[in-house]
């Protein structure tokens, strides 16, 4: 790998965890925040329990002023009483005082209402005094802990920044920029290359510059997506691996459904040995023919109605072996009228799979339907 792209995948490290920290910083005052507003919640609370609780003393009060006045006014009729001359000044003095009297009971039932709410009032009171306390107390812990992140985070921050710039004055200034720009636009400004893709942003690379990344002589640039290439052997996925029986391990089974097939028929009419492969696409299949060890094109591309089973019954006859592998039709169209000798390589070391494995089915005699199975 070029020191400049090792560096700038150090340098990509050392930005995540700059940003990942400074997001940090920034979500703890925030979550103070949001427990101070629901302390402000709860002391509004409390203030309104206690001024309702204020209102009702302020009745209480009043209510028994009446009866005090009601009680004055009734022993006032008492005296009265004494010294009426008729019967009538009696009857209308009784009935001063019976008005009184009931008076003086709707305030005694006030009162109790009073009393009644005053108890609840109180309940309400404490429970909020309660929340207040906890409330405050969890907050003071948030503020402690928050400062003590934030502090540690700091830390953090200057150490990662001091490394960054250490990592930045190793590369090139021009690259350094470009990976900067295209960091700061698109969040990343590296893409690893696997499997002949581009992993920032899903494109195929042309076959000449999947060879130029994984050669990792220059510097190269997505085209689609302008992100500094990189590639680690360690991610690809072996085609060695991948096809071919290395001994006592399996060869990859080609999915039976795939909308790409590849074939290879040792006794293609005058042609001989050709490469074969189909393509489903809505409701058409597509065929194109290559000679099998110089990989050029034989003929055009021919399509038909239906999928390549329905459409060229003729060409899968019990010779014709399924072979893996799967490229883009865009890829196989620049290919133009012959595959790339990577793609043929792995297509020979298939078929070289194929018959090992069919081999070795003979030799431990196994079951017919294996073997049709790995066509
Ligand atoms: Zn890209």
């Amino acid at each position: 790998m070029l020191p400049d792209i090792e560096k700038l995948l150090e340098l990509q490290v050392a930005d995540k965890e700059i940003r990942r920290l400074q997001d940090e910083v920034a979500a703890l005052p925030k979550r103070v925040a949001v427990i101070e507003q629901k302390l402000a919640g709860t002391k509004a609370q409390l203030e309104k329990a206690q001024s309702a609780a204020k209102g009702d003393e302020t009745n209480r009060k009043k209510f028994e002023a009446n009866i005090k006045d009601l009680q004055a006014r009734i022993s006032k009729y008492r005296d009265q009483s004494l010294d009426v001359k008729t019967n009538e000044q009696y009857k209308a003095l009784l009935h001063e005082i019976q008005f009184a009297e009931q008076e003086i009971r709707l305030n005694e039932d006030r009162i109790l209402e009073v009393m009644v709410n005053v108890e609840a009032r109180e309940k309400q009171v404490k429970a909020a005094e309660a929340e207040l306390k906890a409330e405050t107390a969890e907050i003071e812990k948030e503020k402690e802990d928050a400062r003590k992140v934030t502090a540690e985070d700091q830390k953090k921050l200057s150490e990662w920044n001091a490394k960054r710039d250490g990592l930045r004055q190793g590369i090139s200034e021009d690259i350094l920029r470009h990976y900067e720009r295209v960091a700061k636009f698109r969040g990343t400004g590296l893409a690893e290359v696997r499997d002949h893709k581009c992993m920032g942003c899903q494109v195929m690379l042309r076959p000449q510059t999947y060879n130029e990344v994984r050669n990792g002589e220059k510097v190269m640039i997505c085209e689609s997506c302008s992100r500094v290439y990189y590639y680690n052997p360690a991610n690809e996925v072996k085609p060695e691996q991948e096809v071919v029986t290395v001994t006592g391990r399996k060869r990859a089974r080609p999915k039976a459904d795939a909308p790409q097939a590849w074939f290879y028929r040792p006794d293609y009419g005058e042609e001989g040995e050709v490469l074969l492969v189909y393509t489903n696409s809505g409701g058409n299949s597509t065929r194109r023919i290559y000679e099998m060890h110089t990989g050029r094109q034989v003929g055009g591309v021919l399509l038909r109605e239906g999928t390549y089973r329905q459409a060229f019954p003729e060409d899968l006859t019990d010779a014709a072996l399924r072979l893996n592998g799967h490229w883009d039709e865009k890829e196989i169209d620049e290919w133009g009228s012959e595959i790339p000798s990577d793609v043929l390589d792995l297509l020979h070391k298939d078929i070289l799979a194929i018959r090992r494995e069919h081999r070795a089915h003979k030799d431990h005699s196994t079951t017919p339907a294996e073997q049709t199975a790995a066509r």
